[in-house]
C-alpha cells in the first residue's frame, strides 16, 4: 500500500526509526487518512509521532494543543532539526518569534502549529487559522477536557467549537484509559460522534507481575529486595514514615537505600533522584511522590509494601521498571487493612459523591487484579480495553491457584454481618462463626445467633482470608460511617439468594476439606 510505504520512508528518512512501535502504524494511517481518531496509547508510547508523521502527509497545516509549553517547544526544536517547518504559539514566546510564527503560517510555509490552549480563545483565531490552512487539529493529553481527570483545563473546551468552525477531522491522543473520561472526551471534542479508537501498546511483556497477601510483610520485602541485591528497585509505601523505617530495615540488611517523600526538603529529595539516576543498585523506598519524571531505563524491580490507591496507579508504579525492554520485576503486597484503608480515603475525600463511586470502583478493579483467579496480565490490560492471551509472565500463569466453590463460607460470613446489624468488624464477625465466647459476644448475645459456631470448619487465619476475599470482590464492604464495620454490598445479595456462586482462592484458605453444608 502506497500510503503505509509512504509513511514508513517518512519514520526513517524524517524521524530516523527503524520501524512502528506498537499501535504507531494503524493510528498514523488512519489519522492521516483523515478520519477523526481517539488514540489512548500509554506514556511514553510514542503519541507524538503518531501526529507529526501524518502531518507531513497531509496537505496544509496541523494544529496541535498541548498543555505542556515546554513540550511543546522541545517538539518544535525536534521537528526543526529534523528538517520541518514548525513553530509554538505560546505565553513562553518572545514577540519577535511569536511574529515570526504569524508569518511563516501566512506565507504557507509552516506544517506544524502548536498553541497553548488558551491562546484558543482569541476571536481572531479560528479566521486566521481557516486563512492559513488548517487541515487538522491533534490534541494532546485530551483527558484535559474532562472533568473527572485531575488536570481539567477549561480552555480544552475551546477545542470542539474550534472543530466546528474549521470543519476539519481531529486527532485526540491522551494515556487516560477509564471509560468516564473517554466519553466526556467524545462528547466534548466530537460532539458524541464516535471518533476511530485505537487503545494500543498498554501491555508491558517484559515486567513479571505478582501479588501476594501480606503475611510478615516487611520480611516480605527483605526477601524479595535480597534475592536482587544490586541491581536499582522502587519499594513504593503507603505512608511517610514507613518509607524511613523500610530504607533502615533494608540499610541494615547491607542494601543501599534512600527515603522519598513529599514531606522532605526539595534539597533532601532532589539528592535521592540524582543518586538514583547515577548509582547502580540503589533501593529508593518512597511514596507515590517518587515517580514523575522518573525516566530511568534500567529499575529492574517495583515492590508495593501496601496496596496502591487504584489500578491505573498501579499500573503507573509498576511501568517505572524495565523501560529498557530487558525483564523487570514486581510484587504488590496487600491485606485487609490496605482494604480498609483505600476505602476510608476514598470516602473521607471531599470529592462528590459520583467521584467517590468511581474511585471505589478503580479500587475494586485493582482488588480484583490482587485476587485474581487467573492471569494477571489479562485482567490487567482486559481493564484498559485491550483484549490478551495469558501472558506466561505472571505468578498466576507460573501457578495458578486452586479453586474451591467458596459460596457456602460466602453465605456464612454474609449472613453474620447481616444477623449482626451491619455494625461489627471482621474480628467480631470470626468471633461469631468460630463459635468464640469473647465478652463482647455475650455482651451483644451473639452467643445466641443461628449463625454462632457455623464456621468451625475454618480457623481464624482462614477466615481472615476469606473476608479479605469477600472485601476484594466487593461482597463485603467497609461502612464509612461506622468505623471498621462490615457491610453486605448490592453485589452480595445474588450470593446470599444461592443465585451467584462465589470461586474463592484456596491458597490464602489453607485448610483444605470443603466446607460440609450446614444450614445457615
Ligand atoms: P508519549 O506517548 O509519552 O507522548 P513520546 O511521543 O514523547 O511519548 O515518545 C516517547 C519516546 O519514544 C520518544 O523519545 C520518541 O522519540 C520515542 N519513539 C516514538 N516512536 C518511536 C519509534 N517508532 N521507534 C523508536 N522510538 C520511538
Ligand atoms: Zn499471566
Amino acid at each position: 500500500m502506497s500510503e503505509a510505504g509512504g509513511a514508513e520512508a517518512i519514520l526513517r528518512e524524517v524521524f530516523g526509526f527503524d520501524g512502528f512501535r506498537t499501535g504507531q502504524g494503524e493510528i498514523v494511517e488512519a489519522v492521516a487518512a483523515g478520519r477523526d481518531v481517539l488514540a489512548i496509547m500509554p506514556t511514553g508510547g510514542g503519541k507524538s509521532l503518531c501526529y507529526q508523521l501524518p502531518a507531513l502527509m497531509r496537505d496544509g497545516v496541523t494544529l496541535v494543543v498541548s498543555p505542556l509549553i515546554a513540550l511543546m517547544r522541545d517538539q518544535v526544536r525536534g521537528l526543526r532539526a529534523a528538517g520541518v517547518e514548525a513553530g509554538a504559539l505560546t505565553s513562553a514566546n518572545s514577540e519577535d518569534e511569536t511574529e515570526a510564527v504569524w508569518q511563516a503560517l501566512e506565507a504557507g510555509r509552516l506544517k506544524l502549529l502548536y498553541m497553548a490552549p488558551e491562546r484558543l480563545g482569541a476571536a481572531s483565531t479560528s479566521g486566521v487559522l481557516r486563512r492559513a490552512g488548517v487541515s487538522l487539529i491533534a490534541v494532546d493529553e485530551a483527558h484535559c477536557v474532562s472533568q473527572w481527570g485531575h488536570d481539567f483545563r477549561p480552555d480544552y473546551l475551546r477545542i470542539g467549537e474550534l472543530r466546528q468552525a474549521l470543519g476539519v477531522p481531529l486527532a485526540a491522543f491522551t494515556a487516560t484509559a477509564d471509560a468516564e473520561t473517554r466519553e466526556e472526551i467524545v462528547a466534548r471534542l466530537f460532539a458524541g460522534r464516535e471518533p476511530a479508537t485505537f487503545l494500543r501498546g498498554f501491555d508491558r511483556p517484559n515486567i513479571r507481575l505478582a501479588f501476594r497477601p501480606k503475611d510478615k510483610p516487611r520480611q516480605q520485602i527483605l526477601t524479595f529486595a535480597g534475592a536482587r541485591r544490586g541491581q536499582s528497585g522502587i519499594v513504593y509505601c503507603g505512608t511517610r514514615a514507613k518509607t524511613e523505617t523500610l530504607a533502615q530495615a533494608l540499610r541494615e540488611e547491607g542494601h543501599a537505600a534512600a527515603a522519598y517523600h513529599g514531606g522532605m526538603e526539595s534539597e533532601a529529595r532532589r539528592t535521592v533522584e540524582a543518586r538514583f539516576a547515577a548509582e547502580e543498585g540503589l533501593i529508593v523506598v518512597a511514596t507515590v511522590a517518587f515517580g514523575m519524571g522518573v525516566d530511568k531505563p534500567d529499575i529492574r524491580w517495583v515492590a508495593h509494601a501496601d496496596l496502591p490507591k487504584s489500578i491505573e496507579g498501579y499500573y503507573q508504579e509498576i511501568g517505572r521498571a524495565g523501560r529498557d525492554g530487558l525483564p523487570a520485576e514486581t510484587l504488590t503486597l496487600y491485606g485487609a487493612d490496605d482494604i480498609r484503608l483505600r476505602r476510608a480515603q476514598i470516602d473521607e475525600s471531599p470529592a462528590p459523591p459520583e467521584r467517590r463511586a468511581a474511585d471505589h470502583g478503580r479500587l475494586n478493579a485493582l482488588l480484583g487484579l490482587a485476587e485474581a483467579l487467573d492471569c494477571r496480565r489479562r485482567t490487567l490490560l482486559e481493564y484498559f480495553g485491550e483484549a490478551a492471551a495469558p501472558c506466561g509472565n505472571c505468578d498466576l500463569c507460573e501457578s495458578p491457584p486452586e479453586t474451591f466453590d467458596g459460596t457456602e463460607a460466602a453465605q456464612k460470613a454474609l449472613s453474620a454481618a447481616l444477623r449482626t446489624g451491619e455494625s461489627f468488624g471482621a474480628g467480631h464477625l470470626i468471633d461469631v462463626l468460630t463459635g468464640t465466647e469473647t465478652d463482647k459476644v455475650r455482651q451483644r448475645g451473639h452467643d445466641r445467633l443461628p449463625t454462632f459456631g457455623v464456621g468451625r470448619e475454618h480457623g481464624r487465619t482462614q477466615w481472615q482470608g476469606l473476608f479479605r476475599q469477600l472485601m476484594g470482590r466487593d461482597l463485603l464492604r467497609p461502612d464509612p460511617e461506622r468505623h471498621g464495620a462490615l457491610r453486605v454490598t448490592e453485589a452480595a445479595h445474588p450470593v446470599l439468594k444461592g443465585e451467584a456462586r462465589v470461586a474463592l482462592r484456596r491458597d490464602t484458605v489453607t485448610k483444605t476439606q470443603a466446607p460440609a453444608p450446614k444450614a445457615l
